[in-house]
């Protein structure tokens, strides 16, 4: 069902992603280092997921979220769930005599060796034990919300390192990486700093954009079709008005009038939506109330730095244009804000409506 509240697991229940799709699977086929990229809620986990489900090879899937213990990586609860994915790949495959080699293995990042009856294995042998059966068939390894793995120890350096090595020699290997912070997945991935692991290597982006105000409309209309459920087109103009192309609210409020709320779903589903946000918001708000200050300034279109920093003076105290800039970069970087040249001169918004309705208040 379109309206529902998890991500997608099957291509049939993927709206308005053909095109996506379509590179996507053909970058699964010819590329080695993938990243599906967007806004917050906007559809990447159900893409990646739904294409991976019918992907004729073999994947692992692995949750970067998942893993989280006091602002950081869990090491071995990560590394255990990518060997126990990297088994269950091999024995639902036709891989099973590889798994033998595996036993014992326990991964602490590229180079890191285990010990196994006396001898030693690194992840990075073992992945090249399967890249040689393979025969053809590719390996997906793919990583959810990837830019968490700079919390991994050594800031993701061991990962990182590992990658390149995928890369560089195991032919069968396809790297795949989702992020909603955009800025902060590619600096973490260092493609251009000559001193990071995967300097150079080439990376294939896919950029998942809003859904423009045509499909939203037809996303709300399909929904409550398949639920045989009338909704009027005014309350569905003003539903996407609210809520632009983002997929992932449109669904949410789908959900949340199918469950009995027909009356006031649109603001059940800005409240339940808000609440997420404020949660997302939280750790950096914690780290620096400039970020809350800048984030208010922009929700009110006071959108230029000079503007921004006189807003800040005026009503909050004194903010150095180091700090206002440094602060403007991280919110970007993490996809709070975007920016765009007006008439030469750099103007910021806020791409997801919902961060805007919390900054406001
Ligand atoms: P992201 O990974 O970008 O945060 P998700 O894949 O988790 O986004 O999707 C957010 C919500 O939107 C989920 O409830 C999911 O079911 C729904 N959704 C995402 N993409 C689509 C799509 N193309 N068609 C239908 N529903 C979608």
């Amino acid at each position: 069902m379109l309206f529902s509240i998890e991500p997608k697991h099957s291509l049939r229940d993927i709206f308005n992603r053909k095109e996506e799709v379509s590179t996507f699977q053909k970058a699964l086929q010819s590329e080695r280092l993938i990243i599906l990229d967007g806004l917050r809620r906007i559809g990447k986990t159900s893409l990646l997921k739904a294409v991976l489900e019918e992907f004729d090879g073999y994947h692992v899937f692995i949750d970067c979220r998942a893993y989280f213990r006091n602002n950081l990586i869990d090491a071995e609860a990560f590394d255990k769930a990518l060997i126990k994915g990297i088994e269950k790949t091999l024995k639902l495959g036709k891989l099973k005599k590889i798994l033998k080699s595996i036993s014992g293995l326990s991964f602490g990042g590229f180079g890191i060796s285990i010990e196994d009856k006396g001898q030693e294995t690194s992840l990075a042998e073992v992945l090249k034990n399967i890249d040689e059966a393979l025969k053809g068939k590719r390996f997906i390894l793919a990583f959810d919300e990837a830019q968490n793995l700079r919390f991994y120890r050594k800031g993701g350096k061991d990962l990182l390192n590992l990658f390149a090595y995928t890369y560089d020699n195991l032919r069968n290997f396809v790297i795949v990486l989702t992020g909603s912070e955009i800025g902060l997945l590619h600096d973490f991935l260092g493609i251009d700093d000559p001193d990071a692991p995967l300097f150079g290597r080439y990376l294939s982006e896919i950029r998942l954009q809003r859904f423009s105000q045509d499909k939203s409309l037809e996303f709300l209309r399909k929904g409550f079709e398949e639920l045989a459920i009338d909704v009027s087109e005014k309350v569905l103009e003003r539903v996407v008005d609210e809520l632009d192309g983002i997929v992932g609210y449109l669904s949410m409020y789908g959900y949340i009038y199918y469950k009995g709320n027909q009356v006031d779903a649109l603001e059940r589903t800005k409240e339940q939506a808000k609440k997420l946000v404020a949660k997302e918001l939280g750790a950096l708000i914690k780290r620096s109330m400039n970020y809350g200050y800048v984030l208010k300034a922009v929700s009110l279109h006071i959108n230029r730095f000079s503007q921004i920093r006189t807003y800040i003076e005026n009503n909050f105290g004194s903010i150095s244009d180091p700090t206002l800039s440094k602060i403007l970069n991280t919110l970007v970087k993490q996809s709070f804000l975007e920016q765009e040249y007006v008439d030469g001169v750099k103007r910021y918004s806020i791409p997801d409506p919902v961060v805007e309705y919390v900054c406001r208040e």
